[in-house]
């Protein structure tokens, strides 16, 4: 499993990433102009994301921004519904009480941080990306 880290905060990336490294190539983008490069350089190398923990709240491009240019890069270049990336929002705030309706359509699922490895784990397992080996 390819993995991308986009967050701002180093504990929170650092986390994630102890995590996510175990399970393939795990890379980190600090906001959401580098995330977009990210998932452009990993089309053009023929490998892109399996997944993509993308936090919302990150200065110079915030996670709703990211999110759309990255479902048009991947719309351009052909990579649609269950070949495009999984995406994780990674969030302060609990989305199912606000209005992010149009926001979370755009994605997979939502972890409301502190994030917690059993979560995380049951999520990436319910996407079926984990290989069923693996235990926690
Ligand atoms: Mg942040």
């Amino acid at each position: 499993m390819k993995s991308l880290i986009v967050e701002d905060d180093f504990a929170a990336r650092r986390f994630m990433q102890i995590y996510l490294a175990a399970h393939g190539e795990c890379s980190v983008a600090i906001n959401g102009v580098e995330a977009v490069n990210a998932v452009k350089l990993a089309i053009e190398e023929n490998k892109p994301y399996d997944l993509i923990c993308l936090d919302i709240m990150m200065p110079i491009m915030d996670g709703i921004e990211a999110l759309t240019k990255i479902r048009e890069v991947e719309k351009e270049n052909g990579i649609e519904t269950l070949d495009a990336a999984k995406v994780i929002i990674t969030t302060a705030k609990d989305l199912s009480s606000s209005t992010f309706g149009d926001f979370r359509a755009g994605c997979e699922s939502y972890l409301v941080k502190p994030i917690r490895k059993k979560e995380l784990h049951n999520e990436l397992e319910k996407m079926g990306i984990l290989k069923p080996k693996y235990q926690i």
